[in-house]
């Protein structure tokens, strides 16, 4: 018999650096593993299982739509597809969503709606995206170049021509950019894989504006910010702009794969049919689910968000050990003084903590929006016994 383990590390092709862990089960906030281990997870899946593992309300919307109709085609209409779009758009101000099945696809096709509008609007050349620096924007060629760290970008060359990077939280940097070429801006409002990363109120609203004057397409990538993590239903709520379009994805399937680019007023005619597609985009049972999701996000939920948010904020702000915290609502970073960021998550992994890491030697948090606070504390009181430990 082999271990799960060494099944995976003989037959899964290399890419990730897993932790030495086997989840079989979860409950809630709760992860256990093959031998019996419980995990306070702080992690959920990268901000995925947005109630956790196994949540009931969820599994019996997905399980009553499986027992229906699991899959159609996009030859033919949907329930929970249309009723999904229906409350993304009545939720956001978009008007038209395009589903697919992960972020990096969402982000296509926004980008795909952007260069679509420049051309149209502004001839052929009109294609070039300003995206930021340490952002992420996913793993295929085109969103690989649309993010803006270098270390991703060395091995797979060429990637997509046409994007540029400018800084975050500099908007002369974003304006010495913008040329007749440029169609849009693509940023994340809070930078997740990057570090966890804020941008300003002054510098999003200030790209806002500059996308008004130049007509350019603003797209809000939502991916991890997104469906209350920063404790509004996305997280350009939380700056009082609209975006042309957002994309989203992790969080609002819950726990299956779903992603959705929303397109706003100026994009919601730019596609016809035939110009793009997905074979399980709008899936009705992962529909079904993520639907379920929207409906529990609410005023209350978000307050709970920042009341845990500023929670975990005054245990970790100051703490021995601990050199920055940044983030917002659910969706934190926390930068180590004395090791590691990755050291912290494999302390905390011994103690029955699950923690994530993000650029810039950040300890990331990004736990289930409805972790009971009893489980919080006992997992922010291993996080300051590992931060405070690094000393050694
Ligand atoms: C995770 C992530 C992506 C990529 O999503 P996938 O579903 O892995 O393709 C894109 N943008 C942001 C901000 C992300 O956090």
């Amino acid at each position: 018999m082999h271990t799960i383990r060494e099944l995976d590390d003989t037959y899964v092709a290399h890419t990730y650096a897993r932790f030495p862990v086997s989840i079989t089960e979860g409950h809630g906030s709760i992860a256990i593993a093959e031998d019996g281990k419980e995990y306070i997870d702080l992690g959920s899946g990268i901000g995925v299982n947005l109630f956790g593992y196994c949540d009931r309300v969820w599994m019996e919307a997905v399980t009553s739509q499986l027992a229906r109709v699991q899959h159609t085609s996009n030859l033919y209409y949907t329930g929970p597809c249309a009723q999904l779009a229906e409350a993304l758009c009545t939720r956001t101000g978009m008007k038209k969503v395009f589903f697919c099945n992960s972020g990096a696809e969402a982000n296509e096709c926004a980008i795909k709606a952007a260069r679509r509008y420049g051309q149209l609007h502004h001839g052929n050349d009109c294609s070039t995206m300003i995206t930021l620096k340490d952002s992420f924007h996913g793993r295929t060629l085109t969103t690989l170049a649309a993010t803006g760290q270098d270390h991703f970008h060395e091995l797979f060359q060429p990637l997509t021509a046409g994007f540029v990077h400018a800084e975050a939280n500099d908007l002369e940097s974003v304006k010495r950019l913008v040329n007749d070429q440029v169609c849009g801006i693509l940023m994340e409002c809070v930078q997740g894989e990057g570090g966890v990363n804020v941008l300003s109120e002054a510098f999003v609203k200030g790209v806002r504006d500059l996308c008004d004057e130049k007509d350019l397409i603003l797209i809000i990538d939502e991916v991890q910010t997104g469906n209350g993590r920063t404790g509004a239903l996305y997280s350009f709520m939380n700056y009082g702009i609209l975006p042309d379009a957002a994309t989203t994805a992790k969080g609002i399937g819950g726990g299956l794969p779903i992603g959705a680019a929303m397109l706003g007023e100026k994009l919601q005619d730019i596609f016809t049919p035939g110009d793009n597609g997905s074979t399980f985009g709008g899936n009705p049972a992962v529909a079904a689910g993520a639907l379920s999701n929207l409906n529990r996000l609410d005023d209350a939920l978000f307050a709970d968000v920042r009341r845990k948010s500023e929670l975990i904020f005054s245990a970790l702000n100051g703490a021995e050990g601990v050199k920055s915290i940044s983030g917002m609502g659910l969706m934190i970073g926390i930068e180590p003084e004395f090791t590691t960021a990755r050291e912290i998550a494999r302390a905390c992994l011994d103690e029955g903590v699950l923690v994530l890491t993000a650029g810039h030697n950040k300890v990331r948090l990004l736990p289930a929006l409805n972790i009971p606070d009893e489980l919080l504390i006992r997992a922010l009181d291993v996080l300051k016994r590992a931060f405070a430990a690094g000393r050694e």
